[in-house]
């Protein structure tokens, strides 16, 4: 694992506001120096539990978030508010003024999902979607970081053969705010035959670049210090542009080996080999699509978390699955994706480590007693709902030793 980069302090500003939150990032040498207690650091996190399964597997990550916070000093303070069809449903609109100034104020965002049936006829701006575009513009949350990792507790869930799907750990980064999906002229026309025509542009200025290259360095000097550019750099000018940038940037970072591979291969790639690849970055479209197959190759959405960050203001973290209004209110719901989510908002949005790992060991440790949800379940294991699960990971970082223990 790379240790955590003291140059652009990158990670300082992702999520975190130094002003606003009490105590900085506590050297580890405090941390082994000492028998007192640590001097408290405080976050301000916004929690938007939305609809269907969301307010279940919030609100384990919730008290997962706190009891790991509490073992390495950390308090946090919650505000609880209205987003996607529970707004629309109260307020009128899916994301309410409110809660898009609470979630800027805020240290980090920690959304569960929004949508389902009863919202779905309804026009496009009274949406739950509609209401969760509007966030990520409001906070301008321009990268996002899908980690696909194959546990060996759960590498039969793949659909790959165990051999390849065994030990897989990669990050997939995705520009998110840029690119085809946004640029301009778009639309719909009539070429010189009289045919009706659609057209889209894909467009990266060289700043859209640098900005999402240096948080994938940054990401990939965390891991294994390997980054993979991914594009399409043979036929398409903004490829080109994006290659050149990637390259000028990678000067900034010695200490991580930067490979380029064109999408089709890295398509190929992720299904043949998914072992040789650590950190991907890659545009808006080819992100979608690459982080989509990725997440798949661990064959269970109840367990995958996302980030999505911007070069400063708070960071928004979420699972990467919906609703799923089909177990809602069943008691049903993996809340591992959320807890795992909980634990990248410390990673990536604080700069908490330490405990974001807490998370981490303890879901592991609940996955080694056999606790298993549905989506997960295979024979021999123990069937619980979401509520057992998040008292098993709750007891598993309650009985972690605090910070002032270890030594
Ligand atoms: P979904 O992810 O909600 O569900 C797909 C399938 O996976 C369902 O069978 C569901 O039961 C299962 N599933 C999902 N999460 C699970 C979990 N944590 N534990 C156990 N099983 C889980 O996708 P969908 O059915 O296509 O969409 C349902 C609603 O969610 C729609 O309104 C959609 O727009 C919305 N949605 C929201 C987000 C978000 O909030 N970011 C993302 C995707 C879909």
């Amino acid at each position: 694992m790379a240790s955590i980069s003291a140059k652009p302090q990158l990670f300082k500003t992702l999520g975190s506001n130094p002003s606003r939150s009490a105590g900085a990032r506590r050297p580890a040498s405090i941390r082994c120096s000492t028998s007192q207690p640590p001097r408290p650091r405080r976050y301000r996190i916004t929690l938007l539990p939305g609809d269907g399964i969301g307010p279940e597997v919030v609100s384990v990550a919730k008290d997962v978030l706190s009891i790991a916070g509490a073992l390495e000093g950390i308090e946090f303070s919650y505000s609880e508010l209205l987003m996607g069809g529970a707004a629309i449903d109260t307020v009128g609109v899916p994301l309410p003024e409110e809660t898009l100034a609470k979630a800027k104020e805020s240290d980090a965002v920690l959304l569960g999902a929004i949508g389902g049936y009863k919202w779905d006829g309804n026009a496009k701006p009274l949406k739950p979607e509609t209401g969760l575009l509007q966030l990520r513009a409001g906070l301008g949350v321009f990268a996002n970081l899908r980690p696909a990792s194959v546990l060996p507790q759960l590498v039969d869930s793949s659909t790959l053969k165990k051999e390849v799907a065994e030990g897989v750990d990669l990050m997939v980064i995705r520009e998110l705010t840029g690119g085809i999906y946004f640029g301009e002229p778009r639309g719909f026309g009539t070429n010189n035959k009289g045919e009706d025509i659609g057209f889209n542009t894909e467009i990266y200025s060289a700043f859209e670049i640098d900005r999402i290259s240096r948080v994938a360095f940054e990401v990939a000097r965390k891991r294994r210090c390997k980054l993979c550019s991914v594009d399409k750099a043979n036929v398409l000018e903004a490829s080109m542009l994006w290659r050149k940038r990637v390259n000028e940037i990678s000067s900034e970072f010695p200490d991580v080996q930067l490979s380029h591979m064109y999408v089709d291969n890295a398509a190929m790639q992720l299904i043949r080999d998914p072992r040789q690849f650590d950190t991907i970055v890659t545009n808006n479209i080819f992100g979608d699509i690459l982080s989509d197959e990725a997440s798949m190759l661990t064959g269970s959405i109840g367990m995958l978390p996302s980030a999505s960050v911007s070069g400063s203001g708070p960071g928004l973290f979420e699972p990467i699955h919906g609703s799923a209004p089909d177990i809602a209110g069943q008691d049903k719901a993996n809340p591992l994706a959320t807890v795992l989510s909980a634990a990248m908002l410390l990673r990536y949005g604080l700069g908490e480590e330490n405990a974001a790992r807490r998370i981490e060991d303890a879901v592991i440790e609940t996955l080694n007693k056999g606790f298993r949800t549905g989506d997960i379940h295979s024979s021999g294991m123990v069937l619980v709902g979401c509520k057992r699960m998040g008292e098993e990971v709750l007891k598993s970082v309650d009985s972690q030793k605090p910070v002032s223990a270890l030594g």
